[in-house]
């Protein structure tokens, strides 16, 4: 599968056509950016780790029935992917408070919710990806009632599975963000990537932080960070095989 013209360039992927329409190529890059872009940065080896994670996860989840747009892992910072509309919707699903959860409440980081949570943001940069609710979204045409529905049923048995992986890891899942895309037939199929980025993950025994706010909150060790994660995640699936 060769890499085509470059049809998008994210804050952390850069994506390719290929000689088959319903195809693309991500590529993952080492930068890093947080608060909208205003943290700019780059972690040596995030990008090769983030893809190798995101796929393992991704490929775990289609066991489970999960549909993804993942297809093959083509290098180490690049795999194939269905070509997928995004839905403008990032969904946020909390086990743990933390983060924006407990700045906008009022609650305590690390509050253990009695039920996970989920919310969604109309992803949209220029506006700083405002949270809106479901009715916002079908108001705004974002997406069918039907999809909004399938995309919460989704969004709660991915976070039993990454929760129960990575309990088995020896690591916490706190919160995570998700993004869904539309096939050419309309499927709704887990898009973007799990990954460091996109998780909050704390080590089960100490609590310490295995993810990008340690770059968002300057904590140091960021490259180790994702080191660890990465080997707990290879040290789990290997006793598996
Ligand atoms: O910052 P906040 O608490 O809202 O983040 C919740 C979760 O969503 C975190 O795991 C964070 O890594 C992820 N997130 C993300 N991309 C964003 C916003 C949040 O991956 N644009």
């Amino acid at each position: 599968m060769t890499k085509g013209e470059q049809i998008y360039e994210g804050k952390a992927k850069k994506v390719f056509a290929t000689d088959d329409p319903e195809l693309l190529i991500v590529s993952y890059k080492d930068d890093a950016t947080a608060f909208n872009g205003l943290k700019r940065g780059s972690v040596a080896g995030k990008g090769v780790i983030n893809n190798k994670m995101s796929n393992a996860l991704m490929r775990m989840l289609e066991t489970k029935g999960v549909p993804t747009h993942f297809v093959r892992e083509l290098g180490d910072r690049d795999t194939l992917v269905r070509r997928v509309q995004i839905v403008p919707l990032e969904v946020i699903v909390r086990n743990i408070a933390a983060g924006s959860f407990s700045k906008r409440y009022g609650v305590e980081e690390g509050t253990v919710f009695p039920e996970p949570t989920i919310e969604i943001s109309y992803k949209n940069d220029a506006l700083g990806d405002p949270l809106l609710n479901e009715y916002h979204a079908l108001a705004m045409g974002l997406a069918s009632p039907d999809e909004v529905e399938t995309i919460k049923r989704l969004s709660f048995r991915i976070n039993e599975e990454l929760k129960a992986f990575w309990s088995s890891c020896g690591v916490t899942l706190v919160d995570f963000k998700l993004e869904f895309g539309r096939l050419s037939d309309g499927t709704i199929v887990l898009a973007d990537e799990i990954s460091p980025d996109t998780c909050r993950l704390w080590d089960s025994e100490t609590g310490k932080k295995l993810d990008k706010d340690r770059f968002r909150r300057d904590l140091g060790g960021v490259e180790e960070a994702y080191k660890e994660i990465m080997a707990r995640m290879e040290e789990r699936m290997g006793a598996r095989e």
